[in-house]
């Protein structure tokens, strides 16, 4: 892996170095676009640094591995991760969920017998591409993955060899004894919180009666308190903005290793109805990392917000990214793909509500002949630079214009612009500026670079 250089100039066969302001006083970021190559420059030298110099020659003598790092990271991976959807079923009945009620109702659910059999044939599929020295990742994902939970055990306990396991749940079914099992055998434990406050978490993430289940997030959190492997993730809405900063001051205070502040994800259409307007939601989650930064300074403890973390490595050293939505193609049915109770194979969880998006089924087709079905196809060829707006956008390759079922269900095609331009792009100026201003490594894990190299660093000027 290579990090990418902190300054650098054009080659001359390729596009042009775009300017991008970044909204800091003395820099301004230039960008290679095809590549993702950029470099920042004091605003006084931006006339020279287009013309030439000592960051063009450095871009000319690096600019071909770049263009093969970003060519392998987007065309050439093969599928390392499984989002296993063990049931359909929910106990829940959130704001934005991506799956329809009907199914999370009265949905499949697998047994002991199906969860070890899916499990036995996607291990046969990863070992024929994956070394020995590298497990595959299953995630037990939602609807509410507890509601198997003793198939789901089951299969945990026989591959744990195999296998790295996370589980992504509700809490709701999150025991004490749930937790000793999981914890005991290293999985990863994603949790959801939508608010500090109990009746604004409970607005969005509430059971089908109505009632919120806050108290159990609380409940699980106290459990995992000191068990590194586990993350809370926070869907920001209308509902939770003005909340984010004192969400991640919570965080923070219970020590939560890492949290997410996702964007809604408005593929169904009760999620269009909480989404925030994404000029608040930019600068709510601008606040909330400021707000991380000054607790890490007062406390020396870090809490990172992953998915914020990821735009950083994604500048700083892109093959290092560890979320797969911010790249075009985005990771799915290329990188992981998922997996319904049925049999059914999507590309990614978020295409489970949507049927024609079923690429082939585990019990029936071959793993790598569903990967190059029609519909995978539909996912894993929407190229960011076949999209209007984006073709010509400075920061594409930090961005991917997600989310292809967004586009698809609430703007019209894939084909479509994502819906969180905006926010992407606010995302990218802040980045950069905590570049600028030397303090991006303050919101990045301990560790991050491990194994990345700098191939090109001439440093900002
Ligand atoms: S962008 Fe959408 S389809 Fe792609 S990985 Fe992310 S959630 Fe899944
Ligand atoms: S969605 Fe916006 S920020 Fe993202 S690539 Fe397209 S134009 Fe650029």
């Amino acid at each position: 892996m290579s990090a990418h250089p902190r300054n650098f100039a054009e080659g001359s066969e390729r596009s042009p170095l775009a300017v991008f302001d970044i909204d800091h006083p003395t820099h301004v970021a230039l960008v290679e676009p095809d590549t993702a190559f950029w470099g920042l420059v004091r605003k006084e030298d931006v006339s020279d640094a287009l013309a030439g110099g000592a960051l063009r020659d450095a871009f000319g003598e690096k600019g071909d591995d770049f263009a093969r790092e970003m060519d392998m990271l987007r065309f050439h991976l093969k599928p390392s991760a499984v989002y296993f959807n063990a049931t359909e079923r929910c106990n829940l009945n959130c704001a934005y969920c991506y799956i329809p009620g009907e199914m999370r109702k009265r949905g499949k659910q697998m047994d002991t017998a199906e969860v070890l059999d899916a499990l036995e044939r996607l291990h046969g599929y990863f070992r024929g591409h994956m070394p020995e020295d590298r497990l595959p990742q299953v995630i037990f994902h939602g609807a509410e993955p507890l509601l198997a939970r003793e198939a789901i055990f089951a299969g945990i306990d026989a591959f744990r060899e195999k296998f790295r396991f996370g589980v992504q749940t509700n809490s709701t079914l999150l025991d004490e004894a749930a937790v000793k099992f999981l914890t005991e055998r290293g999985v990863g434990i994603g949790l959801s919180l939508d608010a500090p406050v109990e009746e604004v978490a409970n607005r969005t993430r509430k059971r089908w009666s109505g009632e919120g289940v806050s108290d159990h997030v609380l409940r699980a959190m106290k459990l995992l308190d000191g068990y590194p492997g586990y993350n809370v993730i926070c869907t920001m809405t209308q509902e939770n903005l003005p909340y984010l900063t004192q969400m991640v001051e919570f965080f923070h205070e219970n020590r939560v290793p890492a949290c997410m502040l996702n964007v809604t994800r408005c593929t169904m259409p009760g999620a269009r109805e909480v989404n925030g307007d994404e000029t608040q939601v930019a600068k709510a989650f601008v606040a909330a990392l400021e707000r991380t930064h000054q607790l890490y300074k007062e406390t020396g403890r870090k809490l990172v917000v992953a998915n914020f973390a990821n735009i950083l490595i994604a500048i700083l050293a892109p093959t290092a990214r560890r979320l797969m939505c911010d790249i075009s193609p985005c990771g799915g049915g290329r990188s992981f793909f998922a997996l319904a109770p049925g049999g059914d194979l999507f590309p990614c969880s978020e295409f489970i509500g949507l049927p024609h998006f079923a690429g082939g089924n585990l019990y029936r087709d071959e793993i790598a002949d569903v990967l190059e079905s029609e519909p995978f196809r539909l996912v894993t060829g929407r190229n960011v630079e076949d999209i209007e707006d984006c073709a010509t956008c400075a920061i594409r390759h930090f961005c991917g214009s997600p989310c292809p079922a967004e586009a698809q269900e609430m703007n019209g095609g894939m084909e479509k612009k994502g819906a969180f331009c905006e926010f992407y792009k606010e995302q990218t100026r802040y980045a950069l500026r905590l570049i600028a201003d030397g303090r991006h490594e303050d919101f990045l894990w301990d560790g991050w670079d491990e194994g990345a190299q700098t191939s090109c660093s001439i440093g900002v000027g």
